[in-house]
């Protein structure tokens, strides 16, 4: 089977803007963001579904997710950061975490079919880079 475009992200065969990364985890941001600093936590390993992670990946995960969640509250203008687990397109398990201050930005459902803003997306990354 292909790699997924997630698989090609941690290689670096695909450009992301990150945010953070060590042995076990990636965090970068979302190009299709539902609020600026969405970002996408995710294992290293290519598994499809979270809680089929062994321990010590979950708990990486956990960990670099409460890490930049923390970033992410102290440095965008939000109120709340919302954590969801969907992996309804990749099949690459990933954590979304998305700043957010009412209820509708957080439900908020970006055009998939617009081109990202990679600017936009490059200035955001620069303030969250550890
Ligand atoms: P889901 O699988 O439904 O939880 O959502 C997958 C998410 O991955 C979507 O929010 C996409 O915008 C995001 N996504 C897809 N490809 C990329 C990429 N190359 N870089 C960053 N985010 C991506």
């Amino acid at each position: 089977m292909a790699d997924s475009i997630f698989m090609q992200i941690i290689s670096g065969e695909v450009p992301s803007h990150k945010i953070y990364e060590d042995d076990k985890t990636l965090a970068f941001l979302d190009i299709n963001p539902v609020q600026p600093g969405h970002t996408l936590v995710i294992p290293k390993k290519p598994i499809t579904y979270l809680w089929d992670l062994d321990d010590e990946d979950y708990m990486a995960v956990m960990h670099t997710a409460k890490l930049v969640g923390t970033k992410l509250r102290q440095t965008m203008d939000a109120e709340h950061v919302g954590v969801k687990v969907e992996g309804l397109d990749v099949p690459h398990t990933h954590v979304h975490l998305i700043p957010f201050s009412t209820p509708e930005e957080f439900r908020y459902i970006p055009d998939h079919r617009n081109a990202p803003d990679h600017e936009a997306l490059m200035a955001i990354a620069q303030k969250l880079a550890f």
